[in-house]
């Protein structure tokens, strides 16, 4: 931690904050300079409320030297982790897509997408049965139901499934029904969540809170790991600021902060992040372009019926020609995009 004090602060001030800073631990070095005072104080402390020393007479500012990330942290450069989702291998060189409706409206509705997806070289299917709505007068999700016929699904074509959970009474439940648990923009903070998702070793996609910074973002995904569970899959999806022309503002150089303070994958959802399908196409090229492990779009065949987000659902047709363009960028960064496995028809 390095103190700067006023050039004009006093001996007393001076004294008085080396002696709090020993007293909280630290040992001092002054640092000389010629239009500031400066201590660097020692010590690894990655809980010291700073404030506790910016309050004091004669401080001008206080800057933390080490991060307190400590498990999410990144600690050299070949330190990548990646997570095996059954065959699916995710933060290594192929990008991951994760599709599917926003939704699980019914079997009929699942199992259709789910070809959809699979078809273009989609690696997991996506699909919310608790949908935590803004709107308590929303559609709120099949429920159970919804979990059967995504497994069903997933089962049906090979694909791993991912679905959100809401809160700690449903664990349970959805983990006899998902292959990753989503934890939504909603509940990024919701600490006894991520403590007894922790708890467990199943993959955790943990989205971005859309008014978190990538500091307290980190720092959730740490209430995770520090529980024993070291699957855990990060996920931008855009954040609240006074930009209103899209849903969210789309952070995609979150991607590469990420990439250089922490070890573990990185996905973009550029469905969430723009909530208008027009958008989603441009914003997903550059996610792949900004080097994202994985994305999430929505993808839903008859949109304007959809039950929740149907602007922002690709069409079928354009879902297929993105995964094209995807799979071109891709190919530029030395990375992979799911092949398409044609049927045999002959
Ligand atoms: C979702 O993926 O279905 C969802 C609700 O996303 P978010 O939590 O990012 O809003
Ligand atoms: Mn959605």
């Amino acid at each position: 931690m390095i103190v700067i004090l006023k050039k004009s602060a006093t001996d007393e001030q001076i004294e008085n904050v080396l002696k709090h800073l020993e007293y909280f631990g630290f040992s001092t070095h002054n640092i000389a300079g010629d239009d500031y005072i400066a201590i660097g104080a020692i010590g690894v402390k990655p809980n010291f409320d700073v404030r506790k020393i910016q309050i004091l007479d004669g401080v001008v500012s206080v800057f933390r030297v080490s991060d307190q990330i400590n498990l999410a942290a990144r600690k050299s450069e070949n330190d990548s982790t990646t997570i095996k989702v059954n065959n699916v291998t995710i933060g290594g060189n192929e990008i991951i897509v994760m599709s599917g409706p926003c939704s699980v409206e019914s079997e009929d509705q699942i199992f259709r997408i789910a070809k959809i997806v699979k078809d273009n070289g989609v690696k997991i299917l996506r699909g919310g049965a608790f949908k935590p709505r803004t709107s308590p007068y929303s559609f709120q999700g099949l429920g159970e139901e919804g979990l059967k016929y995504l497994k069903s699904a997933g089962k049906e074509y090979d694909l791993p499934v991912v679905t959100e959970v809401t809160e700690i009474n449903k664990i349970e439940l959805i983990d006899r029904y998902t292959d990753i648990f989503q934890v939504g923009s909603r509940n990024m903070q919701n600490f006894a969540l991520l403590r007894e998702l922790g708890i467990g070793n199943k993959p955790v996609l943990l989205k971005r809170g859309f008014s978190a910074t990538i500091d307290e973002w980190l720092m959730s995904a740490e209430y995770i790991l520090s529980g024993g569970n070291e699957n855990v899959i990060l996920c931008e999806r855009g954040i609240r600021t006074f930009e209103t022309s899209t849903r969210n503002t789309f952070d995609l150089s979150a991607i590469p902060v990420i990439h250089q303070r922490s070890h573990l994958p990185v996905i973009a959802d550029p469905s969430h992040a723009t909530g208008m399908r027009d958008k989603v196409i441009p914003m997903a090229r550059a996610a792949v372009a900004a080097d994202a492990d994985g994305l999430m779009i929505e993808v839903h065949y008859d949109p304007i019926n959809a039950m929740s987000d149907g602007p922002q659902a690709l069409l079928p047709e354009q879902f297929a020609s993105l995964m094209n363009q995807l799979r071109q960028i891709a190919e530029v960064i030395g990375r992979s995009i799911g092949e398409i496995k044609l049927e045999k028809t002959f």
